[in-house]
């Protein structure tokens, strides 16, 4: 089964994408991993994201493209996967079904885990003061749903306009959410 993860920051979604991906044996492809590593390495595309990823606001799409794409047409997505965090945007959407026709990637279903304001909220500050996520401080968070909110939810019409779209609910003990993920991922 072939997937990618929707749902807002601090709704659970890479964690769960990740362990998910290790018990169904699939490949777990995070694009804030990717990121985070490269600007670690002081990569091109690191220096030019890291900027961006501290405001909590989106890497440009054209630089985001590039990247899935490098990874994609280097076999990094091979059949079985979750794609985490890609696409975020509509036209990173776009691109992404145009990527998959070129290379005979179906995609199988795009999956929301839905979880609301108050409680991504409660979640990430939380996080903050464990991880100290250079992302994480509360206005950063707040900016960080704000933009989910404008440029990422619009892509739940486009997948639901697939007709591919299953939403799982987020607000429940990370074991019943990932039962309930396990039953769509398999
Ligand atoms: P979270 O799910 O906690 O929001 P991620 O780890 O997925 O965070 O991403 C961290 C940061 O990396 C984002 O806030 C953004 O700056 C950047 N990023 C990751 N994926 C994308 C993407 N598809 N398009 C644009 N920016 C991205």
């Amino acid at each position: 089964m072939n997937l990618v993860f929707l749902g807002p920051p601090g709704s659970g979604k890479g964690t769960q994408a990740k362990k998910l991906a290790e018990k169904l044996g699939y490949v777990h492809l995070s694009t804030g991993d990717v990121l985070r590593k490269a600007v670690k390495d002081g990569t091109e595309l690191g220096r030019k994201a890291d900027g961006f990823m501290q405001a909590g606001e989106l890497v440009p799409d054209e630089l985001i493209i590039g990247m899935i794409e490098e990874l994609v047409s280097a076999g990094a997505l091979k059949n079985g996967f979750i794609l985490d965090g890609f696409p975020r945007t509509i036209p990173q959407a776009e691109s992404l079904d145009i990527m998959f026709e070129k290379y005979k990637i179906k995609l199988d279903k795009a999956v929301l885990l839905h979880v609301g304001d108050a409680e991504v909220t409660k979640r990430l500050l939380g996080r903050a003061e464990i991880e100290g996520r250079a992302d994480d401080n509360a206005e950063v968070i707040k900016n960080r749903i704000e933009i989910y909110k404008k440029q990422t939810a619009p892509i739940e019409q486009f997948y639901r306009g697939q007709s591919i779209l299953t939403e799982v609910k987020g607000e429940d003990t990370p074991e019943n959410v990932f039962e309930a993920l396990l039953k769509v991922a398999k």
